[in-house]
């Protein structure tokens, strides 16, 4: 998981896009990165840290340029090294371009040893270096960015969406599945396209509408132009995002993501009821489910625990007893809400099981007579390869374990998932155009090892020309 953006405009793209990456914050807190074109030359400044740290007026004022890109780093693959700090400049034949990514690629390993072997070097662990680099290879044989897309789509497995500024041009790009968010919209003078509407919103901007999987965008000061490179029989966008990984206002692939937990948390009442004095979510991600299962109810929402907003995810610690600090920081029961008190707890996701085991522990530490636990998401399974830090199955406590295993393995009163299929229909698509591969354990690429639903890829050759009034439709 990362956090994308790429803005045209021609009164400057540094504010914009720093603004832009603040709203993607919860996509990648470990760096942020902004590359300008200025009409000769990209600059770049990109470090370790939150984009508040890492940006200030006078780092911006030294960004100037019509247009430019901005990633905020959520660590999938390539360690956590500076170099391996998004995005990347590159000087090639005379000209530069730069290049943000989000999404895991799994057939980067074997591109990247042919390229070794012919002499090519690398700078970074990244699948996103492995990327720019085919760039480069086809633009040397054709000149075209079209056909460089082309042939990267024809060759690449995983997810993909990608910014990138080839001097003074904006491309953006979906993997045909669609499997991670992307998004256009307008600025005050220009386009944005970014990992989710929010970005669009922090600028006052109108979300136009999602990149189609598999379709090339590009932008320039004269409008934009959409190439429809490859098209999939049935699409595997990442349900996670819609439980956990993007924020609840902001609206993917036609869907606001706020109802669909909100639904989520209605039919985990359907499924499961149990008869408790207050429902309380776990903050932050739990609070729209929450509010779900409140309504379906009857039962009155009451937070039982508070989240201090000013502690950072790097908070680390270095032994057992600092960590338990470090968790009472973040998350303070309210005594008086949950003394002598039944509660049903409401949370997005299960996934080592650690966190939640903790929490039940603290609110049975208030005083809380039953704890009973409801999850958004269906059991986690199988590895994520496609972008989640879904770890391996042995670290997953929902693996080779039944309901009941994981409720007593967290200590809490009663368990419940929802199940797949109202996952699906909250979501509102058909599951074959989900990817729930960290459920099932069925990816919708090829991996060693795993199950495969296979997805058939056409490429076609269609280019239009776009302007504002006809946008929505044309695609
Ligand atoms: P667990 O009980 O598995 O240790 O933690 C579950 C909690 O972790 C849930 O509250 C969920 O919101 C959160 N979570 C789920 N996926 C991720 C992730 O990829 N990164 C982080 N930092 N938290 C996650
Ligand atoms: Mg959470």
């Amino acid at each position: 998981m990362c956090g994308i953006v790429g803005i045209v405009d021609a009164g400057g793209v540094s504010l914009p896009l720093y603004y832009a990456l603040y709203a993607l914050q919860h996509r990648g807190q470990e760096s942020a990165g902004i590359s300008v074109f200025n009409g000769t030359h990209l600059r770049k400044y990109k470090a370790p840290g939150l984009v508040a740290e890492v940006f200030d007026t006078e780092i911006l004022r030294g960004l100037q340029g019509s247009v430019g890109i901005g990633h905020v780093r959520y660590p999938t693959t390539g360690a956590n090294l500076p170099e391996n700090i998004q995005p990347f400049n590159f000087q090639f034949m005379g000209r530069s371009f730069a290049i943000a990514h989000n999404g895991n690629l799994v057939n980067t390993a074997g591109i990247r040893a042919e390229f070794e072997r012919a002499g090519q070097i690398f700078c970074t662990s990244t699948d996103t270096e492995v990327i720019a680099t085919m760039i480069a290879a086809e633009l040397r044989q054709s000149g075209s960015i079209e056909d460089a897309i082309r042939s990267l789509m024809l060759h690449l497995r995983g997810s993909y969406s990608v910014v990138m500024v080839y001097e003074d041009v904006l491309y953006a790009f979906r993997d045909p599945l669609g499997l991670k968010p992307l998004c256009i919209g307008t600025t005050s003078g220009g386009y944005i396209v970014a990992s989710e509407s929010v970005a669009i919103d922090a600028l006052s901007g109108e979300l136009l509408r999602d990149v189609v999987p598999g379709e090339l965008v590009r932008i320039d000061g004269d409008g934009i132009t959409s190439t429809r490179i490859a098209t999939a029989d049935r699409v595997a966008h990442c349900f996670f995002e819609y439980i956990y990984f993007a924020r609840a206002d902001s609206i993917i692939d036609g869907v606001l993501v706020y109802d669909v937990r909100r639904r989520i948390g209605q039919k985990l009442y359907e499924e499961a009821p149990v008869d408790v004095d207050s429902v309380c979510p776990i903050p932050d991600s739990g609070t729209a489910y929450g509010i779900g299962y409140s309504e379906a109810s009857g039962i009155p929402l009451l937070e039982g625990l508070m989240k201090n907003r000013y502690m950072g995810r790097t908070f680390i610690m270095p032994t057992q007893a600092a960590r338990e600090r470090a968790v009472r920081m973040k998350l303070n029961p309210i005594r008086h809400h949950l003394e002598n008190k039944s509660v049903v707890l409401i949370d997005d996701s299960i996934v080592r099981g650690t966190t939640s085991r903790r929490i039940v522990q603290l609110v049975r530490d208030a005083g809380a007579r039953e704890v009973h636990l409801r999850i958004g998401s269906p059991p986690i399974r199988a590895p994520c390869y496609l972008g989640v830090d879904m770890p391996t199955r042995e670290e997953l406590i929902a693996s080779g374990r039944s309901e009941d295993e994981v409720c007593e393995s967290v200590t809490a009163t009663s368990l419940h998932y929802i199940s797949l299929e109202e996952l699906v229909k909250a979501i509102g698509r058909d599951s074959t155009d989900l990817c729930t591969g960290c459920l099932t354990g069925c990816y919708p690429v090829p991996i060693d090892g795993e199950i495969e639903h296979r997805r058939v890829v056409e490429f076609a050759d269609e280019t239009v020309q776009l302007d504002l009034e006809s946008f929505g439709e044309s695609v």
